[in-house]
């Protein structure tokens, strides 16, 4: 049996980890999820006689009776009476707050259901931590290989300015579209999930402050210690200048920096594969921690973010790409997309521009009509670096969780910091599955929240990943059709471009 499930695809593993961690979790919610406990005095510290615990389904309440008969009451979570009266959003706050409270409650006062999910949780993050350890070698190396692989096309000058100008104009209007959906959907606010603080104050910092905080990140004084603190602006702004002066030294010395990196890159891409073999692993724990302890619930809230993702990346891919496709490229946008078909269907199931790449090149150049000299610059190039997809999703999936976080969306300057390093980030991100997870870290440390809350998104991220990864495929098909037609007409109004032999 086991072996059997061993056997299918990533994607189906997942998605039967993911239910069967649903449906084990939510029973425990509905049937082990409450337990009320009245202790032992002799389990008590000194002074206390009595100490009654009632713990369930988003609320905890202990109540100590001391011997001089005054009471001592906590409650954690609850409804918003509790909350006017002062409850702790986390169990995390009674730690710091009252840590004998929370050792007794830790101990004898858990029910079985919130043990479950104790369990879950400790077992998921190590999954997390394995994607966080792989995060910062795999920025570096996928990077460097990238933009140390343009040195030689540097004759592509033009190409590269006007696929560039398209990469960066698109993934901003996918970002655009992303942040609109989700202030006017606002998934995240109102609903029951409760990550952490929600009293946590928000940092009121002018929105100039924030993006200078930005600018000062992409010169780290001590390249080595950004990379040793993860701090990860620091390291993608140093990896990009490191390569372009690897480009201006060149010969030699570019070639076998090129080499290197690029070796590495297939070593950490295999490293990554292994770690999201365990997806189905980590999935299954981390979404039994979040049905445990929160109960069915969740799923009407992920179910709203995942519909706004979705519904963001549906504007994207049908609307504002093909519009740009009849404008600009001067083609039938249904013919485009049935041409590309193959490499969108594949793009689908793979959840990798990288893995489709083949395909892609092949449908352009065979059903779509464009020229090699075009697509063999534009594509891997975009596959690599274009990814609005995974833009627009970065933009939509750190707004939400700040929305749980907080309780209220971000100001306009956090979202504008946001949609800049959404963009650094697609700009960064490999194109294999769950990159974008991945990388989500850098954003949600440039917008001060923990990264322990991508748990909560990983349970719903392969659904996510399939569609954003067909847009991103999508739109770098559609780059092809534009930067075609671009120099086409330049070719027209002017001298041919001889391109990759120009005598100059
Ligand atoms: N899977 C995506 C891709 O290959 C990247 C991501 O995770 O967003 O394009």
């Amino acid at each position: 049996m086991i072996g059997r499930l061993l056997h299918l695809a990533l994607h189906w593993q997942i998605a039967i980890a993911l239910l069967l961690g649903a449906a084990i979790g939510i029973t425990a919610n509905i049937t082990m999820g409450v337990r009320v406990t009245e202790l032992e005095p002799s389990l008590l510290p000194k002074g206390y006689k009595n100490c009654k615990i009632d713990d369930r389904p988003g609320r905890v309440e202990i109540v100590l009776t001391r011997e001089s008969g005054k009471t001592e009451r906590w409650v954690v979570g609850g409804g918003p009476e509790d909350r006017a009266a002062g409850s702790l959003a986390t169990l995390e706050e009674l730690e710091q707050r009252a840590p004998t409270v929370y050792r007794l409650f830790q101990r004898h006062g858990r029910s079985f259901a919130r043990r479950l999910g104790d369990l879950g949780d400790r077992l998921g993050q190590l999954f997390i931590r394995m994607l966080r350890m792989v995060s910062i070698p795999l920025i570096v190396v996928s990077l460097g290989s990238g933009v140390m692989g343009l040195g030689r096309a540097s004759s592509l000058g033009r190409i590269f300015t006007r696929t560039f100008a398209y990469y960066l104009g698109t993934s901003m209007l996918a970002i655009v579209t992303g942040l609109i959906m989700v202030n006017v959907v606002r998934p995240g606010i109102g609903t029951s999930l409760r990550l952490a603080s929600t009293e946590q104050e928000l940092h009121a910092e002018s929105m100039g402050e924030i993006l200078f905080q930005q600018v000062e990140s992409l010169i780290p004084p001590n390249p080595i210690a950004a990379l040793s603190d993860a701090r990860f602006l620091s390291i993608i702004s140093f990896t990009i200048l490191f390569s372009i002066c690897a480009i201006v030294v060149g010969g030699g010395i570019l070639e076998r920096f090129r080499q290197l990196f690029s070796d590495a890159f297939e070593v950490m891409m295999t490293m990554t594969n292994g770690i999201i073999r365990l997806a189905p692993v980590g999935v299954f724990f981390l979404i039994l921690y979040v049905t445990t302890t929160q109960g069915s619930s969740v799923f009407y809230s992920l179910a709203l973010y995942m519909g706004t993702v979705l519904a963001a990346l549906a504007f994207h891919g049908l609307v504002t790409l093909p519009l740009l496709l009849k404008f600009v490229a001067h083609r039938s946008p249904l013919e485009y997309a049935r041409a590309m078909s193959p490499a969108l269907l594949t793009a689908f199931s793979s959840s990798s521009s990288n893995g489709t790449l083949p395909v892609t090149i092949s449908c352009v150049e065979q059903r779509a009509g464009i020229s090699n000299r075009i697509s063999s610059f534009v594509l891997p190039l975009g596959a690599t670096i274009n990814m609005d997809g995974t833009a627009l999703y970065e933009a939509v999936a750190v707004l939400f969780i700040a929305q749980v976080y907080h309780g209220t969306t971000l100001p306009i300057a956090q979202q504008i910091v946001v949609a800049i390093t959404a963009l650094m980030v697609s700009i960064g991100a490999a194109g294999i599955p769950h990159a974008g997870l991945v990388m989500m870290v850098v954003i949600l440390q440039a917008v001060g929240l923990p990264a322990s809350l991508l748990g909560l998104l990983l349970s719903v991220d392969r659904v996510l990943d399939m569609c954003r990864t067909s847009v991103n495929v999508w739109s770098d098909s559609c780059g092809c059709a534009v930067v075609s037609e671009l120099e086409r007409a330049a070719e027209m109004g002017g001298p041919p471009i001889e391109i990759p032999s120009e005598p100059d």
